[in-house]
């Protein structure tokens, strides 16, 4: 049997042609640039994650830029990031003008550290980034507490964790502003780029669009000089679509995952863990394995597809050489990064190739 890391096209087959036949309207009518879809997306979207507003972008890594922007980020000031994250998260901080200031991740969240977090604080520090990786809420009402002590905003980097839970609201309704992609393979995800941003604020969101639209809120109404950054109308209709799906998609997921957690027993592989009352939406389940080549090999071998997300944390990345961090600064981003493996799981995966997985981890001893 050959088990695909992730495949779309078992998802997109049921809509292709609900799809299509919106494209065509947009075709005809030349409905490319804003428009109905994307204020039925913004509206639906805001409401669905319970939050006041959403503006919606090109992509993930433009929404934390232009929530930055709103923020009124200043030259040098500094933002509290988590070592382990996709580098959308800190590029966008230098991008905006700001310092990044990595902090370590907690061992079994593989989310911001929280000590660490408040150690790093400085009396430049402005905001933080935490970043609900692979689905798994960071601990937000930690969090919180240090933001609202040391007056600190909040961005909630939720690329990976739409509609995730913490107690009973959801991930995102935290922070100053909550940040989406809607990358292709994202949790909700487009065909092409697109983003989105939520907030409880109306001051901070009508920055955001006035930031993300030119500048202005009207047509050659420039206030400020800003950026173009826009979901394009058909991007909007295939989200709008796929939202009347994501709840189903997304207890797929966990089922998969809470199979996972039972049935892989070996104790040569950590399974992840989420903090009790959390509720993880597992865009990737990402394992631990010391013996991490061993097993990739039993994966080439049996046709199991999988991925490092990632093969280095950002301390460590060329693009941060400038900042000459060691290992050491980052015991538990430099251990997991040789140890973490994802493993198939997406919502439309079959159930005999959950128990192929399940039994190639459970045979596999290095
Ligand atoms: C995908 C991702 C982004 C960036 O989103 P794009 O839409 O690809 O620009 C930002 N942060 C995290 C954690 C991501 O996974």
């Amino acid at each position: 049997m050959e088990v695909p890391f992730n495949d779309l096209s078992r998802q997109h087959e049921n809509l292709i042609k609900e799809i299509f036949h919106e494209w065509s309207y947009s075709i005809a009518n030349s409905d490319f640039i804003l428009g109905d879809a994307v204020e039925k997306f913004e509206i639906d979207f805001a409401h669905q994650n319970e939050a006041n507003f959403c503006l919606s972008c090109a992509n993930g890594t433009d929404a934390l830029y232009i929530a930055m922007k709103a923020l009124g980020l200043k030259q040098g000031q500094e933002v509290l990031v988590p070592a382990v994250s996709w580098i959308a998260t800190s590029e966008t901080v230098t991008a905006a003008g700001g310092k990044v200031v990595f902090c370590d991740v907690d061992e079994s969240t593989m989310t911001i550290d929280i000590s660490d977090a408040r150690l790093k604080i400085s009396s430049d520090t402005v905001g933080i980034i935490p970043v609900h990786l692979y689905g798994n809420p960071a601990d937000m009402i930690s969090i919180k507490k240090i933001a609202d002590e040391n007056n600190l905003w909040i961005i909630e980097d939720c690329a990976q964790a739409h509609f995730a839970k913490i107690g009973k609201k959801f991930v995102g309704s935290f922070g100053d502003f909550a940040t989406y992609s809607f990358y292709p393979g994202k949790n909700l995800g487009a065909m092409g780029d697109a983003g989105a941003i939520t907030s409880s604020y109306s001051k901070l969101i009508k920055r955001a669009r006035c930031f993300a639209r030119h500048g202005g809120l009207k047509k050659h109404e420039h206030l400020v000089e800003g950026m173009n950054s826009r979901m394009d109308t058909l991007q909007a209709k295939v989200l709008n679509i796929k939202l009347r799906y994501i709840k189903e998609y997304t207890s797929r997921r966990r089922n998969i995952a809470q199979k996972y957690l039972d049935n892989i027993v070996n104790p040569n592989v950590i399974l992840p863990k989420s903090l009790k009352n959390n509720k993880h939406v597992y865009h990737l389940f990402v394992i631990m394995v010391k013996e991490r080549e061993k097993l990739i090999e039993l994966f080439k071998q049996k046709d199991i597809g999988f991925n490092i997300n990632y093969p280095k944390s950002l301390p460590f990345l060329e693009a941060y050489k400038y900042l000459k961090h060691d290992t050491d600064s980052f015991p538990i981003a430099a251990r997991i990064q040789n140890e973490i493996l994802s493993i198939p799981l997406f919502p439309e995966m079959r159930e005999e190739e959950l128990n192929y997985v399940i039994d190639v981890i459970n045979q596999f001893s290095p």
